[in-house]
């Protein structure tokens, strides 16, 4: 079990939770810093609340340099009226703000990674102090919780939004049921390489309804993943009650990533040659792509081979690999 003696977050938050209404403010996390002596990191947050219903949790900038999710919620931020909502939305935009503004994946500040910080703590670092408030703050108000990734600057994904297989299959069966709604050309039952400190699995113990996205990468958004992000956020609050209006959800593929035979890693380094793009089918033991040592010329390449076969759903994103770097990540269609 948690310390529950825990000392209270150092985060005071400018907008009251329980108020009815829109409102526009601010997670203030005091940090001192030599720039401002007495500042703070001031993580942008709204709240709508209409009457008695669930309350959802929408978190985009879990890692810094991933865009889609801060696009829809400053999006839904902006526009969402409170007479269209039954319930509460909770909406941060940018969680890991320090690395939001710096275009990172972690935090400039700590060198924190959001998404490894979870159960945080309330005399941490920056991150795990923002981490500490998600767990013991708005993670309990939540009932449903959707946060947005996709692949940042070194990952490129096929546009998917996702959940994990859970022990409680009907927590695990209604996180589906919103995967479904979100309406992303790919759904996926996601494993995790490294599932210790996430926030996905901060929730899920605590029995929140977790969904979750990849929905493209390369540090950058494009039009196509910005708008599977803006649809993805409407269809999954009204699937929840939330939002008025029917799920306008498209046709989806289903794919599962079953065991880690999935990924496959860089074992040199060098210059990287993708033999096959986000979507191609792959067979067991086909090239998917090769590593260039660039020391000097006249060497073969390393081949990366796929230990099974499946769609190609993730390729790692720069020119450039590093020994350690995951290269692909292949899932079956179900
Ligand atoms: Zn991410």
């Amino acid at each position: 079990m948690r310390d529950l003696t825990l000392r209270p977050s150092p985060i005071s938050s400018t907008v009251d939770f329980s108020a009815e209404g829109v409102q526009h403010g601010f997670l203030r996390l005091p940090y001192s810093r030599d720039d401002s002596a007495w500042g703070s990191v001031m993580i942008p947050v709204t709240v709508v609340k209409n009457g008695e219903g669930p309350t959802a949790l929408l978190t985009g900038g879990n890692h810094g340099d991933e865009y889609e999710g801060p696009i829809a919620l400053f999006d839904l931020a902006r526009t969402l009226k409170a007479e269209d909502v039954t319930g509460r939305v909770i909406i941060v935009p940018a969680m890991n703000y320090p690395a939001f503004l710096a275009g990172t994946r972690t935090s400039p500040i700590d060198k924190g990674n959001m998404n490894r910080s979870f159960p945080g703590a309330p005399d941490g670092t920056v991150t795990q102090k923002i981490a500490d408030y998600f767990q013991r703050t708005l993670l309990p108000l939540a009932d449903i919780v959707l946060d947005f990734h996709s692949g940042g600057k070194t990952l490129d994904f096929l546009p998917f939004c996702a959940a994990h297989i859970l022990p409680d299959k009907a927590q695990e069966a209604k996180a589906f049921d919103l995967v479904s709604a979100f309406g992303a050309p790919w759904s996926m039952k996601m494993l995790e390489i490294d599932a210790v400190g996430m926030y996905d699995t901060a929730a899920e113990e605590m029995g929140k309804i977790f969904v979750t996205t990849e929905l493209g990468g390369g540090g950058t958004a494009t039009a196509k993943s910005a708008r599977i992000a803006k649809t993805g956020v409407s269809n999954v609050l009204r699937a929840a009650g939330i939002l008025k209006g029917t799920v306008e959800s498209a046709r989806t593929t289903w794919l599962d990533m079953p065991d880690e035979n999935c990924f496959s890693f860089a074992e040199d380094t060098g210059l990287i040659e993708p033999l096959f793009d986000l979507g191609d089918q792959v067979k067991k033991g086909e090239v998917v792509a090769r590593i260039y040592p660039i020391g000097r010329t006249g060497v073969r390449p390393l081949d990366v081979e796929a230990k099974m076969g499946g769609i190609l759903a993730a390729r790692h994103f720069p020119g450039l690999v590093k020994a350690g770097d995951c290269v692909s990540v292949l899932a079956v269609e179900t």
